[in-house]
Parts: C-alpha cells; structure tokens; sequence
C-alpha cells in the first residue's frame, strides 16, 4: 500500500509506505514523526477531481503476523485482510486489489463529502480462524499380516483407514500488525451508488435505495505531525522511517509514543565477549520483558528448564525470580522470529549492561514492547517440550506486563548472515528484508 501525501512543511509530495512512522521530505528535508488519535484513515480520491457530493464507503484494514497454537503445532503466517465496515448488500466485502495497485490519502476534509460511519466495530475475532475446533479426515497407513490357514506364512497386507482428527485451535495472537480504516468514493446518481473511481455503476439491476448515516470530517481523523528533535536536548534523533523507538546521540536517550507525544523508553546496551572490538559494525535491539503471570508457574530461570527440559545442570541461583523473556525488536519473518525469541530466552541473557547507546548503527525498532508481549504465549508454547500439557492451559494464561527494557546486542556479519556469537545464534539478512514488509 502507497499513500501520498503533501510535506506538511514545503507542500512537496510525499509517497509513504503503510509501515511508515516517519516522514522525510526529500525536498525540504523536513522529519516528521506521524501519530494517528487511534488508527490511520485512508481514503482512495475519485477519478474526477471535481467531483462534488461524494460518499466514502469504509472498510476495515488488517495486516500483521499471526501466531496459532493447536493440536498440531505452533503455526505462523501473515494475514492481511480488508472487508466492509458496514452492514450492506450493495457493496463488495473486500476492495480487491484496489490498495495495491492505487494510491491513498489521508483523509482530508473536503466540501460536501460525506462518510458512513463504520457500523460494525473493529474486533480482532473478524481477523481470527472462525471455529475453535475442526476435524478433518486423515487417512492412515497401516501394514496387518494375515496367515493363510494355520500353518501358512504370514503375509503383509497394506490397508488403508480413514480417521477423524480434532485440531483444536487454544491460542491466536497477532504481532506487528497495523489496523486502519480506508475510504472508497462513490456518488449516487438516478438513486444508484456509483462507484467514483470506476465512473460506473456498483451493481447492475434496478436502483435500490439504502439510506445510511453519515457524518463529516472530524479534526480527531488528522494525523499529528511531531517534530523528530530529542525532547530533552532538543537536536535531531535518530530514527529510520519505520522506526517507533527514536535515538539521540547527544543526550543518550531513546524515545517512543504512547499516542500523546514522545516518551522516554529505558535501553541497554549489551557487552559482547566474543565481538572483536571495532568490528561491530551494527546493534540488533531486544526486548527483555518480564511480565506477571497467572496461570503457569514460570517466575524464574529454572522454570525455564523444567518446561523445557533443558539439558542444563541446574543452579540454585535459577531459582531466584526473576524471569525474562527475549523477543527481536524489528519485524523479521515469523519463523524466524520464534526461533530468535526462544533462543534468546534460553540464553538467559545476564550481568552488566552498559547504559550507553552504541557507536555502531543500530537496526530500526519498529516493534513495540506491546508487540512483544501479544508473543509471549505462543513463544511459551515454543518453548513447552511437553505440548499435550501446555496447550490447555493457554486459553486460561494471563499476563501483565511489568517492565520492558530494550537492549541492543553486537552481531557480527557475513555477506548473507547477522551472527550474535555470544548467544550463539544466527539469521539471514533477507529475513530482515521479507521482514520489513509485513
Ligand atoms: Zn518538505
Ligand atoms: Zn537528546
């Protein structure tokens, strides 16, 4: 999805990607950091520019990783969804290939438009597999020996049987997703909707009439446009542009938003044993989350062990709370993601961290700690050796979050690998780059 937009500063137009937090003009080379009241509206303009009267139809947009625990194993994909965000036969569920292939907006006030209010409530469940449980037929394979007569040998006979298998879904969580509303114009003529950007009518047959109710623009739809200075020392932060944890260099601090401004984020920097000194040249960032848990004792490394039967020698330090769990801060490939996740928290990552940011580049956090924790069940599972055990307990596991640090770890790097030696762990780069995209 590409949305244009005018540089709030010079008027230049700027194409921004959906995963975008920030605007650079190239122009002017203003940095704005982009916050939306709730969620982003977008809206497709008519082919006609002129066109008075218009009526913007909403739907609902979802993308993100999503991550289901069932009978069969721990899953993973991306869901990218849009449907209609209102109760009507007259328009099509989905918009198709409309945002692929056109570009968008902000929602912007114009004279005499009208929008339908989205009358059904976003939810998460629209997104989630419809049915708890399903069965499905499996045919097995099987071998029986049959003897012929008494005395006779035995001979294999291949038989096939049809079972019925229950796939029981007890967890779903989505990461990294975006959830935004678009727009599609129509206009009403002989009292049949139009749709504006096809100049045609939506639905052949005699004209119906539906009467919905709209509102106009509201000034809480516009986005923020913050200025990317550090709010402590005032010079430039360091940021790419679709990072959601902003750097500064001069004062040492990082930033995030919590949708009313920038807020200060606790980091760390981790040493590294095994990095030659001076040849790091990037820092991958962490979350290290410690959360209160009900449900499932796992309040300290040891824990950690036992649900996993980790073959560890066991320390009576382990006993001790409290316990973290690791999960990447940038977007990588799901896969990929679990499999970090759990290696990190089996790391058991300890000792001194330094308090100062990295003279290295550090990779864009363009995972938020909520992120992190929408995982945590399902990196839990990951971590489960005895399944059957842990997956009915899911549904009942609660968490709170309790602290959230982000630490940023050396890696080294080949051409097509980032390696953390000290972890002992290794990714390709282009899990990053499929990553970026989600
Ligand atoms: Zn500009
Ligand atoms: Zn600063």
């Amino acid at each position: 999805m590409r949305i244009e937009h005018q540089c709030p500063r010079c008027g230049a137009p700027v194409l921004l990607e959906e995963t975008d937090r920030l605007l650079t003009c190239d122009f002017c080379k203003t940095r704005l950091y982009m916050q939306p009241r709730d969620y982003f509206r977008y809206s497709f303009a008519p082919a006609d520019p002129f066109l008075e009267h218009v009526i913007y139809v909403p739907y609902w947009r979802f993308r993100g990783i999503h991550f289901s625990c069932r009978t069969s194993g721990v899953m993973n994909g991306i869901l990218d969804k849009t449907f209609l965000a209102i109760e009507s036969k007259h328009f099509t569920q989905t918009l198709g290939l409309r945002p692929q292939t056109l570009k968008l907006r902000f929602v912007q006030p114009a004279d005499n438009a009208r929008f339908i209010p989205p009358g059904i409530p976003f939810e998460k469940s629209f997104v989630e597999a419809k049915r708890d449980v399903t069965y499905e037929t499996v045919t097995v394979h099987e071998t029986r020996f049959v003897r012929r007569g008494t005395q006779g040998d035995y001979t294999e006979v291949p038989i096939t049987r049809k079972e019925l298998r229950e796939e029981r879904i007890y967890h779903e969580a989505f990461v990294a997703d975006t959830m935004s509303l678009i727009y599609t114009p129509m206009f009403v003529r002989n009292g049949r909707f139009h749709d504006a950007v096809l100049n045609e009518p939506i639905f052949e047959g005699p004209p119906v009439y539906e009467s919905f109710p709209y509102e106009v623009f509201s000034g809480g739809w516009a986005v923020d446009f913050l200025p990317t200075l550090c709010p402590e020392c005032g010079w430039d932060t360091i940021a790419e542009r679709d990072s959601c944890v902003l750097f500064c260099n001069t004062c040492n601090s990082a930033w995030g938003t919590d949708g009313q401004g920038l807020k200060r984020v606790a980091f760390r920097t981790a040493p590294s044993e095994k990095v030659p000194e001076g040849s790091v040249r990037r820092y991958l960032p962490f979350w290290r989350i410690r959360v209160d848990l009900e449900g499932l004792k796992l309040d300290c490394y040891a824990d950690l062990v036992r649900l996993g039967n980790l073959p560890r020698v066991m320390r009576p330090s382990w006993e001790e709370p409290p316990f973290f769990f690791w999960t990447p801060a940038f977007r990588m490939t799901p896969a990929v993601y679990r499999r970090m996740s759990k290696q990190f928290t089996i790391a058991n990552v300890s000792g001194e961290f330094d308090d100062r940011l990295p003279d290295a580049p550090i990779q864009s956090v363009n995972l938020t700690a909520q992120d992190a924790l929408d995982s945590l069940t399902t990196i839990m599972a990951d971590l489960a050796i005895n399944k059957k055990k842990i997956l009915p307990l899911l549904p009942d596991i609660k968490m709170t979050l309790r602290e959230a640090l982000l630490v940023l770890f050396p890696v080294t790097e080949t051409d097509h690998e980032y390696i953390q030696p000290d972890i002992k762990c290794s990714f390709l780069k282009n899990a990053l780059e499929q990553g970026k995209n989600i």
